[in-house]
């Protein structure tokens, strides 16, 4: 198997992995993947591929399952748990080239290849468990069993904001599970999954099982939702996407999970510890420059504690060291893209023009160190009014809206009142009022006395409402996914026996 070592070589040439060798796209054209905090930086060139080179990958993916998926899992797993020790080993350099495609700040890329490594070991220990069930039968001598099978040929399509961890979430458990894969990353961040799979090809995984086909969501998006061969889509992206991808898959059927869109409140009542509420508010609004699908978007405070919140919040936003997310000393770099950084700014006009206090940021950080960049100042909004437009959609930036409530019951109704349901949190010294919470939030992840964000690999990850169609990706929602049940009866009794009907003493 042709294995090219990808490097770091700025400007490389990258090309599409299909069936263990590294081609071109059939149109032979290619774009750039750019630095955002400092877009001369081409960080590398890759394919711009089409409908043939996507069916290439999925004959490859056929093929390569019907030999994959009689590995027996252990050994399977074996492989998992070589990537994620390969993976320990370049975690520094794979952070490094996360940072330059797509801007988020240095601890955190090394924490988004911690994630892949994580998943690894994890589902790599499904190797050894994918738990079926026996139980009895309504009929004599006979033996009644259920157990795991896995779909076939899978479709990943993942996002930006987190390119390793999201792979690897999809990635190890169909694997783990004995599907074969074909990735299409986001045109923003490629290198990242690139250097993951690089990871699964050194540690041995067989030509044919992980391919990726790199491009545009309708080029090549578009015809893996369509091709009737593959038997399960499982895409991470926006609410608006997520309705196209699953109704195409609708059509033929496909096994289709949807990891979606949030607006995650975070609600601080008045017996909250404020310094602990304000800590979990910053890393929560403007963490991953606010780009996280998890990301603190509204901060609900109760009237008692609502002016002192404020200030103090405003007071530390403005003193956040924004820049290039390689100096170990900057704490939020730039939006990933142009387009990105024009939405985040558009949404501040909205904000400003729907009568929102604008009480820092709210523009384009220019200058010569940020010429070149994406940047937008941490910006926050106060006196919002729930049903505003700032309150209600996601805007995937830093950028946060700040809503006065009378107590816990309005706060929640605040909270629940948006189409979206990932993750929410609550500050409180109150048991009582947390439990109420705990049960009352409609949302996918509950924290309390913590922020938005902050999953653990081994726990499910996914949101209700329009964040997703009801599946778990993490934890053992993920092998749910990609496997499904066979029931096995086997029947010793050497005679015909006729369940409902033969009803024995
Ligand atoms: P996006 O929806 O624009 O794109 C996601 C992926 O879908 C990309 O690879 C894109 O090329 C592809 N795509 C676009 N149109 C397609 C089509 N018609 N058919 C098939 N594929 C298509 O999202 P994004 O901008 O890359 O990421 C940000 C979004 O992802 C935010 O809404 C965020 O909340 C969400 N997100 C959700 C989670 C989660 O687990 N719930 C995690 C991270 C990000």
């Amino acid at each position: 198997m042709a294995t090219e070592a990808l490097g770091t070589a700025t400007g490389k040439v990258f090309k599409n992995f299909i069936d263990g060798e590294w081609v071109e796209a059939r149109s032979g054209e290619t774009f750039e993947n750019i630095n955002p905090a400092d877009t001369r930086e081409v960080v590398g060139i890759f394919q711009k591929s089409g409908k043939e080179d996507v069916d290439a990958a999925v004959e490859a993916a056929s093929q390569a399952f019907k030999k994959w998926r009689l590995v027996p899992a252990p050994r399977r797993a074996e492989i998992l748990y070589e990537a994620s020790r390969i993976l320990t080993e370049r975690k520094e350099d794979y952070a490094r080239d996360m940072t330059r495609e797509m801007g988020k700040v240095i601890k955190e890329t090394r924490g988004d290849v911690q994630e892949a490594i994580d998943t690894g070991y994890y589902m790599a220990g499904e190797g050894r468990r994918m738990f079926g069930a026996t139980t009895p039968s309504e009929l004599p001598n006979k033996f009644a069993m259920c157990v795991r099978q896995p779909l076939g040929v899978c479709a990943m399509i993942t996002p930006w904001n987190f390119p390793m961890a999201i792979p690897s979430w999809k990635l190890f458990p169909a694997l783990v599970a004995g599907n074969t894969c074909i990735i299409k990353p986001a045109q923003d961040t490629p290198l990242s999954t690139f250097n993951f799979v690089q990871a699964l090809v050194d540690a041995g995984v067989p030509r044919g099982v992980v391919n990726i086909v790199t491009g545009s969501g309708s080029s090549v998006g578009t015809p893996l939702t369509e091709h009737p061969e593959i038997r399960a889509v499982s895409l991470t992206g926006s609410s608006e996407v997520g309705r196209i991808v699953g109704a195409t898959c609708a059509k033929s059927f496909k096994h289709c999970s949807l990891e979606l869109g949030g607006k995650n409140p975070m609600i601080v009542l008045d017996d909250a510890n404020l310094d602990l509420a304000l800590d979990g508010a910053l890393w929560g609004a403007f963490g991953t420059t606010g780009q996280r699908c998890t990301a603190t978007s509204r901060i609900i405070v109760q009237k008692g504690v609502y002016r002192e919140f404020v200030d103090r919040l405003v007071e530390r936003a403005k003193k956040l060291k924004i820049g290039n997310g390689l100096d170990e000393e900057v704490e939020m770099g730039p939006a990933v893209n142009k387009s990105q950084m024009e939405t985040d700014l558009r949404y501040i006009e909205i904000g400003k023009n729907e009568g929102a206090k604008l009480e820092c940021g709210g523009y384009r950080l220019e200058g010569k160190d940020y010429d070149h960049g994406w940047y937008v100042v941490p910006t926050v909004f106060s006196d919002v009014d729930a049903k505003m437009t700032i309150a209600q959609e996601e805007i995937f930036g830093p950028v946060v809206a700040v809503i006065p409530c009378d107590g816990l019951d309005h706060a929640i109704e605040i909270a629940n009142g948006v189409v979206y349901g990932l993750s929410s949190a609550i500050y409180t010294k109150d048991v009582n009022r947390a439990f109420k919470a705990m049960r009352d939030l409609y949302a996918g992840i509950t924290y309390i006395n913590a922020p938005t964000i902050g999953a653990e690999v081994h726990l499910p990850f996914g949101g209700v409402k329009a964040t997703g169609n009801g599946h778990r990706e993490g934890g053992m929602g993920a092998i749910e996914f990609f496997t499904e049940w066979k029931s096995v009866y086997v029947d010793y009794s050497d005679k015909l026996q006729k369940a409902q009907i033969d009803r024995p003493e």
